[in-house]
Parts: structure tokens; C-alpha cells; sequence
């Protein structure tokens, strides 16, 4: 490991924040708070902890915590960052991430997801544990991160005052015996953005002093589609080949908007590679890496590991690339213009992935991927017209979901008034008052606006408050056990099941002995159960056999067991099963997913229970063609149709008796 690290010095010596790093700590000792701009992969992320964990402010031997909006940035950059210290993952450097914590009491350097530094915040409301928190990836302005920045900003004040007390009263006067309680210290944040408009941040932090660290960045030739491309996927196909055959060697690094995108770009160029085996050998071949949020981490770390010889490395990425994380080694950009997006669906009243055009600002960071290390080219599947007609910059997540996670979590960690809540950009009244009717819907909160225990609960578990509200349900419903199960399959539902255009029959078939009359959920239990009676060493073959990914069956038993944990932390048994019985399950279901059901009309379709819009079963359910007189889904897909994914078929009554109505009883 020492030697490891050794080499890898050589190599952040060169990284623009490395030379500045003496500066950047001396400016987070004489400032609250720091704001730090420069560009992806000048070092920020890598160095910049790595050097407020060595210095002595605002303490001697402080705990940085380090947020990451995404899951697969903050595994893979506390990897990273265990290397260059030269430590195991666990150790002096760690992560935590939802169902998944990797840090110790040794650890003094921690990558979390905002998401997981929020939960934390349920039960150390100032954060105490650490005296350094770092907002990374602020210019994403994610929802949690923007709750974040709202929340320390309080803290700060608070931490501030705790510490001016303890200094005047306490300090020097030695600790009670046995006590192994940390001083106080003050609070230091240091914001981290990958671009320039940093006088937001600075404002809203009571001007914070901002640091410019200019990066080094190659020239990007960048190249327009002569003309609108009608499908992405076939013109970032063409665009491969063609670089493939017509360009000096370099790793290719492929946008795309999600992972159903990576899957069937890797099925075509799998295909054409081997259609054109005799026309390519002389190039080389191709090694194609996918790289996305879901994806397990032995299989992300493929795309950062160096392509064999005579080898161009293919990256299939989703916009995780754009400014999360580095790839060395990218010469090449192809840009599909697209990334999926979450979006608060007014009429059916939930969130859903939407696939959207991004903004200039995103176009702009992909193309800068092809030049860090050396002039790269960049190729925009898109018109230079449709580029010049994006928006400038990504509206704020706040802004465009939900906010039914953000106002419980508020309510939950103290926040008297959600109104009052210092957010950097107000989301709107409509939303807010939204949120504040499906959380009474839910029995978080009463009719005054005050959370429940209820309420409490929901918002310590480490699930969207619909989901926390199945799972509260199924105790009284007689199956907790059977709804952890379930959750934690839905978790990694994407890549759960194989199925590929080639294996498509084959897999039907085999997996037809899990098929339950109600539809998809009891199907999976049907799936998980299966798998738990297989022997473990027979299990790979058990997988292969039925279409089952291996990988995602192990995550799900993982996720599982944090949730019994969870559950056992709020003394709830949640060792009760109905055995295989389904309707336990389907009220669970119904009590929290109330807003996701949809009813047959006499037409044979369905339509939304409330808004009555037209829902489609996706064809990729069980429970496509059957006509039953009522649905719940767990999810919906907007392509040009409205899709439900995760389809079970219910009573329409049970609508009516189970869900928590809004008006009480
Ligand atoms: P920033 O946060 O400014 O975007 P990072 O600190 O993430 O930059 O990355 C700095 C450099 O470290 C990158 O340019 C890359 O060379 C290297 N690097 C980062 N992560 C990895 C990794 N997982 N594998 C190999 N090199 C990496
Ligand atoms: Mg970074």
C-alpha cells in the first residue's frame, strides 16, 4: 500500500490544487466558510480533504466529512483517496452511503452522499462528530445538498456558540475523568464547485471568500451532427466505429442518459463488432465499460482501470461522468445531448425519471472530459442550432421535484416552520403545500402541520417517506419481514433480472415458476425466496440458470439486513411473516402507494385513480395484457407513454379502506 501511494504522489504533484493546497487550508483556518471553484479533475475532490484532514483547523487532527450526491462518487473517490494515504477503504479513509458504511472510529476523512449526512443529522443534530464539512458538487444543486447548505448554515451559528461558551468556561480547566467526549469546536464549510458562478454560493454563506484554482485544460475540437439525429443510440453507434476506424488511439467516453440506454448501446456494438470482426483486427479491439449509479462497484471499477494494449476503452456512461468523477485517459467525447432527470409529475402527483435535453452548462463539462491530459475532440450527436436553443444552466433539483422527502426531513430534524427554512432558491408555495398534503396523507404530520410519531419514524428510515409508510403499515398488516424483503428487492430491481433482446424467451420461461397470479412484488418474493433455498455455493449456477443477476441478489440481501437493523433500532419485531399470503402485502402497499393505483375502465384501459390519466402497464411487467379491475404501481416510466413499472393487481376497495385517507376517518 505505502508503495502504492508512493506512486500515485507523483502523479497528484502535477494536479493544479495540489500546488494551492497550503493556501486553501490557510484560508479555511481564518474563514467559517470557503467557497472553492476549479475545474473537473484539477484535484479537489482527492486533495482537498486529504489536506484539511492534515491540517490543525479548526482542531487539532479534524474529521472532515465530504458530501457527494451520488452513490457510485463517494465509493469510488474514498477508494481513490484510501490509495493515495495509503490506507484500507474502512480505515483512516471511508465512506457511507445508504445500506452500505465503511468508516471506523479511525476514520477521519469520510465520503458520504448528502443523503446519508442528513439521516445522520436525525440523531446529531449539530453535527458535532465532525469540525469540517465539505459540500461537493455544489454547482449540481441536488435537493440534499441544497438542504444541506440551508441546515449548516444554522449549525454553524449554533457550533459557533457552543464553542465561544466551552473556550470562556470550560477550556483549560481539564476534562472529567472517563469522559471521552470531544471538545467543541467551531464548524468549518468549505463548498467545492466545478463552475464559475460562485457569487451565489458566497452570498449565501455572508459572503465567503472564494477561491479560483485555474485549472489546466487541453483544446477540445468540438463537432456538431450535420443534421438532427432521430435516435441517439444509433448515432452514437455510427460515432464509435467511426472514431474506432479513422482516429489515433484514445479511450472514448459515451454519454448517455441511463442505464436501459448502456445496456442496449452494449448489445448493438457487442453485435456489430462481431457481424465486422474480419474488417476491425487491425485496429485493435474494444472493451466496453458501463458506468452507472446502480452498477455494483467490482464492475465500476473496470472503467478507471487502464484498457489492456491495443485496446480502445469504450465508456457507456450516464451523467455520473460529467463532473463527479475523473476517467484518465478520455481523448474522445460522444455527447447524446440527453440525461435523465427526476421530475415532480403534477398530475399523478409523484416523481419520475424524465429523459431531458441538458443544459449548455452540462454540454460544456462533457466536452471538457476530452481534454485533461491531452487536446481531444468532442462530438455533439446534436445540431450546433439545438445547442445554441438549451438552457444555460440546469434548473436547481429543488426546484423540479418533490418535496415530500425534503419537508418531513425538515419537520424531523427540528424545523419548526418549513416555511421559514433559509433555502438558497425557494422552491413554491404550491409545492411546499404539496408536500405538506401528502405527508398528512401519510399521518406524518396532523392537520396542524406538526409531525407524528409516526411522522418521526418514516423519517428515520433510510427510504422515500411512501416507501417509510409501507413498511410502518406492514406491522399491523402481519408482514414486516415480507415488505423488508420486498423494499430491498425493489432497491435493485434494475438489475435484478437479466434480460437481454437475445435472452428474452429463454428467461420468461425459466423464470415462469415464479409468476404470481397478484403480479410483480409477489413475484420477486417468489424470486427471493427461491434463491434463499438454494444452497450458497449453488447459487451462481441457481442464477444463471433462472435469468437472475447474482451481484443484485446480494445487494438486496445487504440492503435487507440494514433495514432489519433499522427496524430493531426503533424496537420494532419485524420478524413476522405471512407466510404466502398476498394480501398482507398488497394493503401494505396501498397504505403508502395510495397515489400510485389506477382503475379499469370500460375500455379495457387504466386511468390514475385521481387524475384520471391514462396509465399503460410497461411491457416489461408480468402483468401487461391482464385486465384486472384495479392497479398499484410502484413506479412510472414517462417515455412518449405513461408506463407503470412494478405492477400488482389489487381491489378497488382496498383503495378506499386502506390508504390513509387525507380527511381522516
Ligand atoms: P475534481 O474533484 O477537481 O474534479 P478529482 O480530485 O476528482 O478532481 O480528480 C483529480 C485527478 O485524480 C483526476 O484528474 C485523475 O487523474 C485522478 N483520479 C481521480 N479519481 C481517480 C480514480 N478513481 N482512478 C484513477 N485516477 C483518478
Ligand atoms: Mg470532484
Amino acid at each position: 500500500r505505502k508503495q502504492e501511494a508512493e506512486r500515485l504522489l507523483e502523479g497528484r504533484k502535477r494536479l493544479p490544487v495540489y500546488e494551492v493546497r497550503d493556501e486553501i487550508t490557510k484560508m479555511v483556518a481564518d474563514n467559517d466558510t470557503v467557497i472553492i471553484i476549479a475545474d473537473t479533475g484539477s484535484g479537489k475532490t482527492t486533495q482537498i480533504p486529504n489536506a484539511l484532514m492534515r491540517s490543525s483547523t479548526p482542531c487539532e487532527a479534524p474529521r472532515v466529512v465530504v458530501t457527494q450526491p451520488r452513490r457510485v462518487a463517494a465509493l469510488s473517490l474514498a477508494a481513490r483517496v484510501a490509495a493515495e494515504v495509503g490506507c484500507g477503504v474502512g480505515g483512516l479513509v471511508g465512506y457511507t452511503i445508504r445500506f452500505d458504511d465503511k468508516s471506523s472510529k479511525a476514520t477521519r476523512l469520510k465520503f458520504a452522499t448528502d443523503g446519508a449526512l442528513l439521516a445522520e443529522m436525525l440523531a446529531d443534530r449539530d453535527l458535532d462528530r465532525y469540525d469540517i464539512v465539505v459540500l461537493d458538487e455544489a454547482h449540481e444543486r441536488s435537493l440534499r445538498t441544497d438542504m444541506l447548505m440551508g441546515f449548516l448554515k444554522d449549525i454553524q451559528k449554533r457550533r459557533r456558540e457552543k464553542y465561544e461558551l466551552w473556550e470562556k468556561e470550560v477550556k483549560g480547566k481539564g476534562k472529567e475523568k472517563g469522559s471521552d467526549a470531544r471538545d467543541p469546536s467551531p464548524l468549518k464549510i468549505v463548498v467545492m464547485s466545478a463552475t464559475i458562478d460562485a457569487k451565489r454560493f458566497s452570498d449565501f454563506f455572508n459572503a465567503a471568500p472564494v477561491v479560483y484554482v485555474k485549472g489546466r485544460q487541453f483544446d477540445v475540437e468540438v463537432l456538431y451532427a450535420e443534421e438532427a439525429q432521430a435516435d441517439y443510440q444509433e448515432a452514437a453507434l455510427k460515432t464509435i466505429f467511426q472514431i474506432h476506424m479513422k482516429r489515433p488511439p484514445g479511450d472514448v467516453l459515451v454519454f448517455l442518459p441511463g442505464q436501459d440506454d448502456i445496456e442496449s448501446l452494449t448489445a448493438s456494438i457487442t453485435t456489430y463488432m462481431k457481424d465486422l470482426a474480419t474488417t476491425y483486427p487491425s485496429r485493435g479491439s474494444l472493451l466496453i465499460c458501463p458506468l452507472y449509479a446502480k452498477l455494483a462497484p467490482s464492475e465500476q471499477a473496470k472503467a478507471f482501470a487502464p484498457a489492456p494494449p491495443n485496446t480502445r476503452k469504450i465508456i457507456l456512461a450516464t451523467n455520473v461522468a460529467e463532473t463527479s468523477v475523473t476517467i484518465p485517459g478520455i481523448k474522445y467525447v460522444v455527447d447524446s445531448g440527453m440525461a435523465k432527470e427526476k421530475q415532480y409529475h403534477a398530475a399523478v402527483g409523484i416523481d419520475s425519471l424524465v429523459t431531458e435535453s441538458i443544459s449548455q452548462s452540462s454540454a460544456m463539462q462533457r466536452t471538457g472530459r476530452a481534454g485533461r491530459e491531452a487536446s481531444g475532440i468532442c462530438f455533439r450527436l446534436y445540431t450546433e442550432k439545438d445547442f445554441l436553443e438549451l438552457e444555460k444552466t440546469t434548473k436547481p433539483e429543488i426546484q423540479r421535484v418533490s418535496l415530500t422527502f425534503a419537508i418531513l426531513h425538515l419537520l424531523a430534524a427540528g424545523q419548526e416552520d418549513v416555511w421559514k427554512f433559509d433555502f438558497m432558491d425557494r422552491p413554491s408555495k404550491e409545492s411546499i403545500t404539496a408536500a405538506l398534503l401528502t405527508l398528512h396523507g401519510l399521518t406524518a404530520i396532523d392537520a396542524k402541520g406538526r409531525i407524528t410519531s409516526f411522522g418521526r419514524q418514516m423519517a428515520s428510515l433510510p427510504l422515500e417517506p411512501v416507501f417509510a409508510r409501507v413498511l410502518l403499515s406492514s406491522f399491523a398488516e402481519g408482514c414486516p419481514s415480507d415488505i423488508i424483503d420486498l423494499l430491498s428487492l425493489l432497491g435493485s430491481r434494475d438489475n435484478l433480472l437479466v434480460n437481454t433482446v437475445a435472452t428474452r424467451d429463454a428467461a420468461n420461461l425459466a423464470r415462469k415458476k415464479f409468476v404470481h397470479r397478484t403480479g410483480d412484488h409477489m413475484m420477486l418474493l417468489n424470486i427471493l425466496k427461491a434463491f434463499e433455498d438454494v444452497e450458497k455455493d449453488e447459487r451462481k449456477t441457481w442464477c444463471k440458470d433462472n435469468f437472475v443477476n447474482l451481484k443484485a441478489m446480494n445487494q438486496v440481501l445487504q440492503a435487507r439486513v440494514q433495514l432489519r437493523e433499522r427496524c430493531e433500532r426503533l424496537k420494532l419485531d419485524w420478524e413476522v411473516s405471512a407466510g404466502d399470503d398476498a394480501e398482507p402485502v398488497l394493503n401494505s402497499l396501498v397504505s403508502g402507494l395510495f397515489a400510485n393505483t389506477a382503475l379499469l375502465q370500460p375500455d379495457g384501459s387504466y386511468r390514475h385513480t385521481t387524475s384520471r390519466r391514462l396509465i399503460n402497464v410497461h411491457p416489461g411487467s408480468t402483468m401487461h395484457n391482464k385486465k384486472v379491475p384495479a392497479i398499484l404501481y410502484d413506479e412510472l416510466v414517462l417515455t412518449t407513454k405513461t408506463y407503470a413499472r412494478g405492477v400488482s393487481s389489487i381491489t378497488p376497495n382496498s383503495i378506499r379502506t386502506k390508504a390513509p385517507s387525507v380527511f381522516g376517518n
